[in-house]
This record gives C-alpha cells, sequence and structure tokens, in this order.
C-alpha cells in the first residue's frame, strides 16, 4: 500500500464478511471495510485530486513528512491517507479464529520474549495501551531499524511511517471498529481481537 499512488482503490477484503465471528459481525465488517475505508480512499483522492504533482508521489511519500504539502491540502491528506494506510493494515493482519498466526512464532516470538518478558505479559501491557487511547486512535506493535520492538499509540488517524516504524500488530480503537457488536465496551473487542489477530513471520 505504501507504494501506491494517486488514484487510490479499495483494497478487498481478504476474507468473507463473516469469516470474523463470533469477534467482529458482518454489518461491522460491511460498514468499517465498505463504508468508513471506502470513505477515507475517496477523500483522500479528493485531496490530491487539484495536485498533478502531488498525484507522482507514493503513499510513503505522502505520510513521512518528506514532501511538503500545500496548507490547504495537508490535514486532509495526512488524515485520509493515514486512514487509508493504518486500515489497510488492520484488515490485512486479521483472518479467521480457525486460521492464521494468532500467536507470534520463532524470531518474533524471541523478540517478544526478550523485551517485555513473556508473550502474556506483553499482551497485557498492548491491551492496556490500547485501553488508554482516549477517543480515536490505534494501538501498534512495532520495530525500528535496530530491530528493537516497542508499543506505540497515535490518535485519529496518525501513522507510524514519520517515525519510520515498521507495523507488526495494529489494533483499530476508534468506535467504529467495534460499536455495532460491542458498544461501549471497548475491552471485550480486544479481548476478542487477539484470537483473529495475525503475527508476521520475521
Ligand atoms: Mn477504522
Amino acid at each position: 500500500m505504501l507504494n501506491n499512488k494517486y488514484p487510490f482503490t479499495l483494497p478487498a477484503l481478504p476474507y468473507g464478511y463473516n469469516d470474523l465471528e463470533p469477534v467482529l459481525d458482518s454489518e461491522t465488517l460491511q460498514y468499517h471495510h465498505d463504508k468508513h475505508f471506502q470513505a477515507y480512499v475517496n477523500n483522500l483522492n479528493a485531496a490530491l485530486q487539484p495536485y498533478p504533482e502531488l498525484q507522482q508521489l507514493t503513499l510513503r511519500q505522502l505520510l513521512d513528512g518528506s514532501h511538503p504539502l500545500p496548507e490547504a491540502a495537508k490535514t486532509a491528506i495526512l488524515n485520509n491517507g493515514g486512514g487509508v494506510y493504518n486500515h489497510d493494515l488492520y484488515f490485512k493482519g486479521l483472518s479467521p479464529v480457525t486460521s492464521g498466526k494468532h500467536m507470534p512464532e520463532g524470531k518474533l516470538l524471541d523478540l517478544i520474549n526478550q523485551t517485555y518478558g513473556s508473550f502474556d505479559q506483553f499482551k497485557a501491557l498492548f491491551t492496556k495501551e490500547a485501553m488508554s487511547v482516549f477517543g480515536s486512535g490505534w494501538t501498534f506493535l512495532v520495530i525500528d531499524t535496530n530491530g528493537k520492538l516497542s508499543i506505540v499509540n497515535t490518535k485519529n488517524q496518525d501513522t507510524v511511517v514519520p517515525m519510520n516504524l515498521v507495523p507488526l500488530l495494529i489494533f483499530d480503537v476508534w468506535e467504529h471498529a467495534y460499536y455495532l457488536i460491542y458498544k461501549n465496551l471497548r475491552a471485550n473487542y480486544i479481548e476478542g481481537l487477539w484470537t483473529i489477530a495475525n503475527f508476521p513471520v520475521l
């Protein structure tokens, strides 16, 4: 996604609308992917439409701060570009309860054990951070260029791209991600996410 350029298109959901049950229901996925994610794509394209020079830049170049963005479009590009990147990661980072790598393995598990003591301690800390996001935002497990892990929260649709961090795990803690099924109970949504979240192989 970070190498994509204008015009951006909505990536297909990599599983069926019912496939993440019982954690996320079909209505939640339809609204989240087809309405919210689509809106970020549409609004990013609309923000770039008047600027042919920005249409030549990749999403990474739009988000990483390396190219000055016009004041009139900067907020719209960063918010919607961030929404596109974060949602692409989020949906690709989930898979049905019965498939995927819902536990880290190999080098990533070693790094988690070294950094946090155990997977359970990592999970508890990550959950605490995700619960602490006030308002709308995201919680990431990231790795930096030195191979060091950390847990990072961002506000709204801010990404970890300007910090030059690579996301390994991402939880969307906007209410739109869970409100239809969990109402105000973010903790129950996060508990469920651990059973459908995928860990990459390092
Ligand atoms: Mn979302």
